[in-house]
């Protein structure tokens, strides 16, 4: 039998409608892969790109008997850090571009296409579904198509209508794209085999809150997906509930199930339902907990004056880079300088001009470091202090923790100052803190300091959580493109009233 012939495509965006625009220099930026460039990647020591890829080659490859039993057919894949929506002509560019190489790449078996599903465009709330319905129109109907999705996806129709299956993220902080992308290598190959499943899917007006969607134990969320799992049978191939990105605003917003059977979609729907039915009996626990930054302040001036005491980590779940955020607004900064902070680290801050300036001034000098000069957004503050020059680095290093681990990783030209009590990472290259690497690899020993505060929602957890207990954990409640309270923001397209936006939110099952 020839070996198999598989497409492997994908578009990667979280796109936040209150964020700037991206285009071409922001994929560049972090991924932008053409052909060949995905399998080394895929199969790299230390990939740099999606673990999901990586996983389904591994996966392919371990089931064929190595590279040569299936022939992947790679054509384009492209992520950004998660930011605004992104820009009409380059999206329709590279969906050109993609339809171009699958046409000319014809036949092929199967495809898989490695998505995050929670983009926006300037002109569409829904390039997934453009990218989804343009590999269908390529292949045809008889061909299997598996997509892999962030937990963070909303889904349309078209998406729906496009793809055999959709396998969601379950993991919050996502620890698990490398397993998702063998799920997919899997059932690519049970269709491929001849399998057509059927799926349904129920959406609730139901958009949660960032930092109450962890699948630890104790939140909701992590109970939703639980109940999911233990539904999967001989019958069941797939259980995704995706609580969907709120900042994306728009009509497909929502709390989403997905149920996928081998046969029998009445199944299907009798566990999406049921499902769904529980998330809706549970929104009560979807409303977030935060303390104020005054009194993150005074915790951080009582750490950092009594060296017995256990030390804090301090969150910015507003301010995210990993949901569209700029990772350089200065509250939590500013007021930890102010109060007179000592023995707190900050990491990362996005600020290429500072970095700029401390690299001019080399390392030891003192400087006054003037943040966020070359920043419009209007909620990324000015903030001037003296500061010293610590160190300088060229951002480039191989994660050891949580999502971090055993990828290559790059914050661009770094540079650490000491500003005051606080020591603060500067990047180059916007992202979020997703593990201590974010201090160590810049000369910072997180075990040394009495608080740490990071730029991150919630992935940072599973990249501290050795140094770290969710008690002495706190989340940080202040302005910003991510806030967790959804009130602050003036939504146009979200379907109303959404529960907990609005507390008169009604559902009732599908008949
Ligand atoms: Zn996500």
């Amino acid at each position: 039998m020839a070996a198999k012939r598989i497409a492997v495509l994908g578009f990667s965006l979280e796109s936040n409608r209150f964020a700037p625009p991206c285009g071409e220099a922001d994929f560049r930026e972090r991924s932008f892969l053409v052909g060949e460039e995905i399998c080394l990647d895929a199969r790299a020591e230390h990939p740099a790109h999606d673990l999901s890829l990586t996983g389904f080659y591994a996966d392919m490859d371990a089931a064929c008997g190595g590279a040569a039993g299936w022939q992947a057919v790679p054509i384009r894949f492209i992520a950004s850090m998660p930011a605004g929506p992104v820009e009409e002509a380059f999206f329709k560019d590279f969906l050109e571009n993609c339809r171009r190489d699958l046409a000319a790449a014809q036949p092929v078996d199967g495809v898989y296409i490695c998505e995050h599903g929670g983009a926006i465009a300037t002109h569409t709330h829904d390039p997934d579904g453009d990218m989804f319905t343009m590999v269908r129109e390529v292949v045809g109907p008889a061909v299997p198509i598996v997509a892999t999705l962030d937990l963070h996806c909303n889904i349309s129709d078209e998406m729906e209508e496009a793809v055999d299956l959709m396998i969601g993220y379950r993991t919050n902080p996502h620890v698990d794209l490398y397993e998702r992308g063998v799920e997919a290598a899997g059932a690519l190959r049970e269709m491929m085999a001849g399998l057509r499943p059927k799926s349904y899917r129920v959406r609730l007006p139901l958009v949660a809150p960032s930092v109450t969607q962890l699948t630890a134990d104790g939140y909701p969320y992590g109970d939703l997906i639980k109940r999911g799992q233990a539904m999967i049978d001989e019958e069941i191939m797939n259980v995704s509930a995706v609580t969907g990105f709120a900042f994306a605003d728009t009509p497909k917003n929502g709390l989403t199930v997905v149920v996928t059977a081998r046969h029998d979609v009445a199944r299907a729907k009798q566990v999406a339902i049921e499902l769904a039915e529980s998330a809706w009996r549970d929104r009560e626990r979807y409303r977030p907990r935060m303390i104020s930054v005054e009194e993150a302040a005074a915790k951080a001036c009582a750490v950092g004056a009594d060296a017995s005491a256990p030390a804090l980590l301090f969150a910015d779940p507003a301010d995210n880079p990993g949901g569209g955020g700029r990772g350089n607004t200065t509250y939590i900064l500013a007021a930890f300088h102010a109060a007179g902070v000592t023995g707190c680290a900050l990491s990362p801050f996005f600020d290429a001009p500072l970095v700029a300036r401390a690299m001019a001034a080399g390392e030891g000098a003192v400087i006054e470091a003037a943040f966020n000069t070359g920043e419009t957004q209007e909620l990324s503050l000015p903030f001037t202090a003296e500061a010293r020059v610590r160190g300088l680095f060229d951002g480039s290093f191989i994660g050891t923790q949580g999502m971090a681990a055993g990828k290559s990783m790059n914050t661009g030209p770094t540079a650490v100052l000491e500003v005051g009590g606080v020591t603060v990472v500067v990047v180059s290259q916007r992202q979020q803190a997703l593990s201590s690497d974010y201090f160590s690899v810049f000369g910072i020993d997180p075990t040394a300091m009495r608080s740490l505060v990071v730029k991150s929602r919630g992935h940072f957890r599973a990249g501290f959580s050795h140094l770290f207990d969710p008690a002495r954990i706190h989340e940080v409640d202040v302005l910003g493109l991510t806030s967790p309270v959804l009130a602050r923001f003036d939504w146009r397209y979200l379907p109303r009233p959404v529960f907990p936006l609005d507390e008169d939110a009604t559902w009732s099952p599908p008949m």
